[in-house]
């Protein structure tokens, strides 16, 4: 009787330790879904004592039921989690983690203050009606949601503002939204788990919430894996399970957990999961290198670049696409680009060429939205594009892809999901097709459709880290025409390559103006543009010096000036 007791006793601080273990499982997935997105924010004890203050308040004093108190909480966490977003707005990196830190300070230094809160003592008398259901419920739904996340269009989308968001946004992904959202998202989480966690408690205090719980929690996800929608709640489970198997464990927990973190983040960055997806993935790619020569062998005998029989074929049937007016860039004190205006009609060619540092990136970045100009105005297909200026994502979405000039790809993505980021803009909310199945499917087939014409459908498997320089190329021009652009931004598209690699390039150039996309092609040199363009601007330190038919630009005395000024490349 006495040893059923016991055990029975045991059973309780077991049970009791397993139900706050998955309670916290929670908060510890709102961190994966900041870091797994790149946002160093850390706002989570501040958004779970406002859920957990917010529940009790609803339940002791309100007389609300369970649920209602629940809810309450979440919504209230969830709300502070977007206006909190709002307020940051762009801010990343260390600022941000230093913000949110502090508003969690904020929210601690309130709750003393506040005597709805009870201050100091906090609350005690809340009814302890968080029931297994209630808990193992949350943690299934906050699975189940996070899975469909990352499986739907948005997990890529994620992905690639994680890995650089700077070439998300001009893939039509707007950042700042998805931040604002994913931060939304946390404060559910974390409004949930304090709201159950004060009914499973029966009471709150403000010392609860304080940088320890949120390090362990940390500590958890990074154990997990903090890219891996599981990673938080096995992290969880485990620490916690080695805390309560292991009772020295308990005792140093804040040593262990600095240990943990510090070791995981110098050897295995991703984490348990990440250990064992590694080890499965050098398994599948030990096939080898794809063999580029015997690659483009196959891939560029059909297309051949010949500019003047294109030229005739193509020059009646063109409407300006891009047209730009006055265009002026300062960087403080550098004027990086001075009036510069020009125009690109569908199916041209055109080169900017200049030396280095006369501003043709800035050019393009001014064009594809990544800045804002100084001054100066552009037309895209008939309509005014002031309004898009800035905003690489619009500019995306209205019909303008690029590429980098270093290469900007996500190295831990298959081919076609680097292709598929791409698509990102076009089959969101202005596809026609009516039903999301049929979207489905329809985006299925033009990313085999992107991939077979750009002729990576063989390799599509393959991660983007494991390909050549040419063939890294070609995955980036492949993603910024997947989405049918109308006009194509190449910065030096051919810097670094063999003159085979340069040959595929062109024609692939050769093949998207066939379909009457507009291509502004930015490059050093000079001999190479003058064969392939149908016009050329040639800037020097942000100025147009000239502008017009390849032959005549090249003679001109402000070019072959500029040129041998600037670096003597083009000495003709
Ligand atoms: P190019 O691509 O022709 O080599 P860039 O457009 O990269 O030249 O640069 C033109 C000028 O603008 C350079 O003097 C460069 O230092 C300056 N510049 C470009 N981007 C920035 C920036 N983000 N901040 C300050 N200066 C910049
Ligand atoms: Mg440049």
């Amino acid at each position: 009787m006495e040893l059923n007791a016991q055990i029975l006793e045991i059973f309780g601080v077991y049970a009791f330790a397993a139900r706050s273990t998955l309670v916290l499982s929670l908060v510890a997935m709102a961190i994966y879904v900041l870091l797994n997105a790149g946002i160093f924010a850390l706002p989570h004890m501040g958004l779970m004592a406002v859920g957990s203050y917010t529940a009790t308040v609803l339940s002791l004093d309100a007389h609300l039921p369970f649920f209602v108190a629940v809810a309450g909480g979440t919504v209230a966490a969830t709300l502070c989690g977007l206006i909190l977003a709002a307020v940051l707005g762009r801010l990343n990196g260390i600022y941000l983690a230093i913000a949110t830190i502090a508003f969690s300070e904020a929210v601690s230094a309130a709750v003393l203050n506040i005597p709805l809160t009870g201050a100091a003592q906090g609350r005690v008398g809340i009814p302890r009606s968080t029931t297994d259901l209630a808990i193992v419920g949350s943690v299934a739904l906050a699975l189940v949601l996070l899975f469909a996340i990352r499986r739907s269009r948005m997990g890529l989308s994620i992905v690639a503002i994680r890995e650089d968001a700077l070439m998300a946004g001009h893939q039509g992904i707007n950042v700042v939204a998805y931040r604002i959202g994913l931060m939304a998202l946390a404060g559910f989480l974390c409004g949930l788990a304090g709201a159950l966690n004060v009914h499973l408690a029966g009471f709150v205090e403000p010392g609860f919430f304080n940088f320890g719980l949120l390090a362990h929690t940390l500590a958890n996800v990074v154990m997990g894996g903090m890219v891996y929608v599981g990673g938080a709640l096995l992290g969880t489970i485990l620490m916690s399970t080695l805390s309560q198997v292991v009772t020295v464990v308990g005792e140093y927990q804040g040593i262990v957990n600095g240990v943990i973190i510090i070791t995981v983040v110098a050897f295995a960055p991703f984490g348990l999961i990440g250990v064992v997806s590694d080890f499965l993935r050098r398994r599948k790619t030990s096939r080898g290198q794809v063999l580029d020569a015997e690659f483009n062998a196959l891939n560029n005998a059909t297309i051949k670049f010949d500019r003047l029989s294109r030229k005739n074929q193509v020059s009646e049937s063109r409407e300006t696409v891009i047209e730009l007016a006055d265009i002026s860039m300062h960087f403080g004190g550098i004027i990086a680009l001075q009036s510069v205006s020009l125009a690109c009609s569908s199916g041209e060619l055109l080169g900017v060429i200049g030396p280095n540092g006369s501003g043709k990136t800035t050019l393009l970045n001014v064009i594809s939205g990544a800045y804002k100009p100084t001054g100066g105005s552009g037309v895209l297909r008939g309509q005014a594009i002031q309004s898009l200026f800035g905003s690489p994502h619009l500019m995306s979405r209205a019909g303008i892809a690029r590429t980098f000039q270093t290469i900007r790809l996500v190295d831990d993505l298959s081919v076609r999901d680097n292709v598929t980021i791409g698509l990102h803009s076009t089959n969101g909310g202005n596809s026609v097709l009516p039903n999301g199945k049929q979207r489905q499917s329809r985006r299925i087939y033009e990313i085999e459709r992107v991939l077979q014409e750009h002729g990576l459908a063989h390799i599509a498997d393959r991660y983007a880290g494991e390909l050549s320089y040419g063939l890294r190329r070609r995955v980036e021009i492949a993603r910024a025409v997947a989405s049918r652009p109308k006009l194509l931004l190449l910065d030096e598209p051919t810097a670094g390559m063999d003159p085979q690699e340069r040959e595929d390039v062109f024609a692939r150039i050769a093949a998207l103006l066939s379909q009457g996309i507009g291509i502004i092609v930015v490059e050093h040199d000079v001999a190479m543009m003058s064969q392939y363009c149908d016009r050329l601007v040639v800037l020097d330190f942000g100025l147009v010096i000239a502008s017009g038919d390849p032959d005549s630009v090249l003679q001109q005395e402000l070019v072959i000036n500029a040129y041998v000024g600037g670096q003597g490349a083009a000495k003709r």
